[in-house]
Formats: C-alpha cells, sequence, structure tokens
C-alpha cells in the first residue's frame, strides 16, 4: 500500500510530477520469477521496452533474467546495464543495417527473425564479418490473446513474423545462408494477458508446429513463448504480483518440449509494471455542474496509457484521509482524450495534495514525451 508508505514528506520539495519506484517490490518479483521460472528450468528475457530505466535495468540484469530487445537501441542499453549478451534476444520487423550490425558484434543469443528479407540481409552482414548469427523464427500462430478462439490460419495478414505457409520456403532457404544457424522458434501472441487460456492455446498451436518442423527434420533447440503476461491494475495493494505461478504452469502442464530443448519467455510488462508509481500534485479542484474534476499536474506526456488506449490505472490521494469523493482525474494537457480516470473515489482532494497512479512502472516512463513542450518528468526510488 503506497499511501502511508510513500514518503511525502521528502518529497515536499521536489518538482512533481516524477515517477516513484519500489526497488524492493522490483527484487520481490524477480525473486518470485526465478524461483518459480527456476522449478521448471525456464529462461526469462526481460522486455526492455517496457522501462529501460537506468537503475531499474541493472538490477533486472543481475537477478540473472536476460534481455528482449526491439530496437539496437535497446540492445546498446541491455550490454550497457550488464545483460550477458547470450542472454540477449532481439525482434522487429524492419531492424535497420546498423542494427543487424550492432547485434552481429554483440554476439547476441538470437535474432528473432520476421521476414525472408531480413533473414537474406542478416547472412549477408554476417557472412561480411566472418562470423554465423543465430536466429529463431517468429511465427505468426494465430491465438487470439482476446476471445481466446482460434482464427484459422491463413486469413489474417499481420505484419508480424512468418505465417506457417511460408514455412516450406524458409526451410528450403535456410541450408543455403551459410552464416545464419537456425537455434528456434519464437511466438508472441499479445499484452495485458490475465486468463491463462490464450496461454494455454498458445501451447496447443506450438505442439503443432514442433510437429511440423519435426516432420521435416528441423531441429530445433529452443522454443521462445514471448511475453503477454498481465498484472492485476484495480487492486495494486491487495494483488501486487502478476501471477506467475498459473503462467509458468500452463507452460510446464501443456507445451510439449522435446528433452533437448530449452524454453524462453519475454516478459515486460508483469516485471516491473508494480514497482512504479506516477506522483502528482493537485493543480486546482474543478467544481463543473454534475462532476467534480481533479485537475493534476501530471498529464498524457508523462503517461501515456489511459489516452492511448484507455488502460485503467488505480488512483489514491496520498495526503488526505478524508471521506471518499467521486472526481474525475484530468491532466493539463490540450487533449481531452487527457484524462487519467472518471468517475473515481478519491478521499476529499484539495490543491496541493499528492495523486498516486498506480502500476505505472510498465509503458509510462519510457513512452514519455515533450509534447507541449513540457518538462520529462523526474524518478525517484524507494533506495
Ligand atoms: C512487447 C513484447 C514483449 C513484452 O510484452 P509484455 O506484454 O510487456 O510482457 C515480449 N516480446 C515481444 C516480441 C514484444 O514485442
Amino acid at each position: 500500500m503506497i499511501k502511508g508508505i510513500f514518503p511525502i514528506d521528502k518529497f515536499e520539495t521536489v518538482e512533481t510530477p516524477f515517477y516513484y519506484y519500489d526497488l524492493g517490490l522490483l527484487k520481490q518479483t524477480l525473486t518470485t520469477v526465478n524461483l518459480l521460472a527456476g522449478s521448471f528450468g525456464y529462461h526469462v528475457h526481460y522486455a526492455l521496452k517496457a522501462n529501460a530505466n537506468k537503475r531499474l535495468l541493472p538490477l533486472i540484469a543481475q537477478a540473472g533474467l536476460g534481455a528482449d530487445c526491439v530496437s539496437g537501441g535497446e540492445v546498446n542499453a541491455a550490454v550497457e546495464a550488464g545483460f550477458s549478451s547470450e542472454k540477449i534476444v532481439f525482434a522487429g520487423v524492419g531492424k535497420a543495417d546498423w542494427e543487424i550490425k550492432s547485434g552481429l558484434d554483440n554476439h547476441i543469443f538470437s535474432f528473432n527473425v520476421e521476414s525472408i528479407p531480413e533473414l537474406e540481409v542478416i547472412n549477408q552482414f554476417a557472412t561480411e564479418k566472418g562470423v554465423v548469427a543465430s536466429i529463431a523464427l517468429r511465427i505468426n500462430p494465430n491465438v487470439d490473446a482476446h476471445t481466446h478462439h482460434y482464427i484459422t490460419t491463413g486469413l489474417n495478414e499481420n505484419k508480424f513474423g512468418f505465417n506457417m505457409e511460408d514455412m516450406e520456403k524458409v526451410i528450403r532457404l535456410l541450408p543455403t545462408l551459410n552464416h545464419v544457424q537456425l537455434i528456434g522458434i519464437h511466438f508472441h501472441i499479445g499484452s495485458q494477458i490475465t486468463d491463462m487460456v490464450p496461454f494455454q492455446n498458445l501451447c496447443v498451436r506450438v505442439n503443432e508446429i514442433q510437429d511440423y518442423f519435426e516432420a521435416k527434420g528441423v531441429r530445433l533447440d529452443h522454443i521462445n513463448v514471448g511475453g503477454g503476461l498481465g498484472i492485476n491494475y484495480e487492486h495494486p495493494n491487495h494483488i501486487p504480483l502478476a501471477d506467475f505461478e498459473s503462467y509458468f504452469n500452463v507452460f510446464h502442464k501443456h507445451l510439449q518440449l522435446r528433452p533437448h530443448q530449452t524454453l524462453h519467455f519475454e516478459l515486460g510488462r508483469a516485471i516491473v509494471a508494480s514497482c512504479g508509481s506516477l506522483i502528482t500534485k493537485t493543480l486546482y479542484v474543478k467544481e463543473g455542474t454534475t462532476k467534480q474534476f481533479v485537475i493534476v499536474d501530471a498529464g498524457m506526456t508523462d503517461l501515456i496509457r489511459p489516452a492511448l488506449y484507455q488502460a485503467y490505472h488505480h488512483i489514491e490521494n496520498i495526503s488526505s484521509e478524508a471521506p471518499l469523493k467521486q472526481y474525475d482525474v484530468v491532466g493539463p494537457i490540450c487533449e481531452s482524450s487527457d484524462t487519467f480516470g472518471t468517475d473515481r473515489m478519491l478521499n476529499e482532494t484539495k490543491r496541493g495534495d499528492y495523486i498516486a497512479l498506480r502500476s505505472a512502472g510498465a509503458y509510462g516512463e519510457i513512452m514519455a514525451s515533450q509534447y507541449n513542450l513540457r518538462k520529462l518528468p523526474g524518478v525517484y526510488y524507494s533506495e
């Protein structure tokens, strides 16, 4: 519970808004992940795109996790933060030349390749550098992360990954590319998934795809099932951790790994979302005719998730113990989507009160912008 624990008095002279990271909670999350994934021998790569904060990354690297990168900048940040390059995977439909070259120079564990032309370009640059690139094929499993039903293979065109119809061609091409080595297959079905059924469906699909490769005589040492495990945004105080136990158990129960195979995960949100809060100050309480607005000094430039996809963040007034009242909590940006929450119950709020937007550790700070020429939010830590 952040109320009562967040040391408001320590921050009285500090400019708002700012991100506040509970490093203790991050460490607790990492310990839990290591314990559960470790019990099955699974490998977890942290998806840097959720948060590449310079204090957080080394903690995650020190816990032994690998890194999942989607740009050359992320590969560099991962190396700098101390992630071992043998644990870096690199995905993305549009890897630029310098990004591929940087991945090769860093001898990363795997390029998660998404198209035939990319495969050819990686082979070309690896040939020029006299190295062999390890690659995994990103396959579009056609598993719907939201409705829990299969989408019929071949119906949907998606910019991500290969469709299974491309596989014949890829399998014929691979032996002609002497500087790439196929080490596995890669999947990623979506994000903020809290229902285990889509993951179970993914397992079923991966099992079928494994049978396909086996029948073709293609050996795969690594299966990477991506990320997407969600957290509970409604109850950050009671359910601070993602349900890692159910998650890993689903794969243990439903995925048929071959004895020589290693299973990999790419978790972003589930690792860092809970440990971050955006702390903002109330500028004005505006009385409307039917609504009351709490106008805070943070906006969509600091935390874009509510404006971008109507995401829910739990909101607390951490300065007040007064009775609850209903408010819309809005930012100062000249966009009506700059609203953090509507009809929220907060302790009666007045100018100057600190408001915490909870579970903002993932896709928060990293997506902050200077739109309206605003300052970027500050960053503080519990330690
Ligand atoms: C975004 C992404 C992830 C992480 O997703 P989360 O929902 O944050 O766990 C993992 N793998 C790939 C390829 C991604 O694009």
